[in-house]
């Protein structure tokens, strides 16, 4: 079952999985919660909010304990993340590195990439990011500018990057770059460059409207160097690779949505049952039940789908329309539920003390990257 559900498990659950759910929840509660309020207001987590979620074994779920990982699957990754969110700690960026980012190490790179970088990454030493999004384009990704020039045994990259997540701690990045641009999407490859290399520099760390301790800058590459060794995978295949992956980065998405929405409605619940109005709950107003009613429908159809998504995925099956369907709705469902819950609280959703607040802003940039909602709609759109 899950917090709201009584009546509702997801069909991947078993006893294994729910015992590392309140594992993990016990760790995120006390380990990440108290210390938010501080990372927000600094802009970053403290570092060691990564070697201790390491240490714990909260990263790399997924990756076989061969490479220092937990030796479990995509359903143990989902597990972690419902955690993470459920206390408010969105902050960490695990999502990136555990879900999105070591998976690329995982299936293209070679058994000696693996060994290298793969431990430090489940361990927290080594933070993880992935930069494709430039100050020109986003969405066109194959307008990228950013290119990495094969000289000798080395790749020299040039180009700057911008929105990128996990940016101030990252160890490792993913750079997509053009390493024949002359040939568009066909020349794009993904080449890994680690921090303190000569050429690498990153920028602010740039303030957001929502998830504000999450770290997220500029990168630069200047004439920087990396060794021809560090390219991911085949060169020219960057795009095909790109593709491939990003149906779980937008699963993921679809699932943190999720977790949302019945986070919300779980604090609004709270919230309703206690505050008084015309000599009655506020719960008990027609008004109220009926929109929460309508919040904890959409919850469910969401959940369902979104579960039936993952399965299709652990099953190599989930397509890329049918994760951008999840994406788009499931996100647009967040924000549209969140604003209702928000306004249930009268003021004081208003007010920083109600975790709805940060709630509303944190949700906004759930419709716009991972590919925006527009995007989604027209890869959708494809199979009409
Ligand atoms: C907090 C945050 C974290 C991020 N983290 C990362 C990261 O870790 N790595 C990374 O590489 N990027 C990251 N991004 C970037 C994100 O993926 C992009 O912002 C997103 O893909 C949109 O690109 P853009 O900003 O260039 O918008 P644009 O592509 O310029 O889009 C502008 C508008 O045009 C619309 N549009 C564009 N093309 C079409 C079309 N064909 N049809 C209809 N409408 C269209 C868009 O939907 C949007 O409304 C992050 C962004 C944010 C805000």
């Amino acid at each position: 079952m899950t917090d709201l559900f009584e009546n509702y498990t997801p069909p991947w659950m078993d006893e294994e999985l729910a015992l590392l759910r309140d594992a993990a929840r016990t760790c995120f509660t006390t380990e990440l919660a108290p210390r938010h309020e501080c990372w927000e207001a600094n802009g970053i987590v403290d570092r060691d909010a990564w070697s201790k979620t390491g240490a714990a074994g909260f990263l790399l779920a997924a990756v076989p304990a061969a490479y220092g990982g937990g030796g479990g699957d995509y359903r143990h990754e989902t597990v972690i993340m419902e955690e993470q969110l459920r206390c408010g700690a969105s902050g960490l960026g695990t999502q990136v590195h555990s879900q999105i980012v070591a998976p690329y190490f995982l299936r293209y790179g070679s058994e000696g990439q693996r060994q290298r970088w793969l431990p430090g990454m489940a361990a927290g030493s080594k933070v993880g990011a992935i930069a494709m999004t430039e100050p020109n384009t986003g969405s066109d990704l194959q307008s990228i500018r950013t290119t990495a020039i094969r000289d000798g045994d080395e790749f020299v990259i040039n180009g700057s990057k911008t929105y990128i997540s996990n940016g101030q701690h990252c160890d490792l990045v993913i750079v997509v770059a053009k390493t024949d641009p002359s040939l568009g999407a066909k020349g794009i490859s993904l080449i890994v460059v680690e921090a303190g290399t000569v050429g690498f520099s990153k920028g602010r760390n740039l303030k957001k409207l929502g998830q504000a301790a999450a770290d997220t800058s500029e990168l630069f590459f200047a004439d920087c160097r990396v060794p021809a060794d560090n390219l991911l995978g085949e060169e020219g295949k960057g795009f095909v690779q790109l593709m491939q992956q990003l149906p779980q980065e937008r699963l993921n998405i679809a699932q943190a949505a999720v977790v949302d929405m019945e986070r919300a409605i779980t604090l609004t619940l709270e919230f309703v049952k206690q505050r008084k109005a015309f000599g009655q709950r506020v719960l008990d107003l027609q008004t109220t039940k009926f929109k929460l009613a309508e919040c904890k429908t959409e919850a469910l159809i969401a959940r369902t789908f979104v579960d039936q998504c993952l399965i299709k995925h652990l099953a190599g099956e989930l397509d890329a329309a049918t994760a951008s369907m999840a994406k788009y709705w499931t996100t647009d469902k967040q924000n549209q539920n969140i604003d209702i819950c928000l306004q249930l609280h009268g003021g004081a959703g208003y007010m920083e003390e109600y975790p709805i607040s940060r709630m509303y802003r944190d949700a906004r940039v759930q419709t716009i990257y991972g590919g925006t909602n527009e995007s989604m709609k027209e890869l959708i759109s494809r199979t009409l």
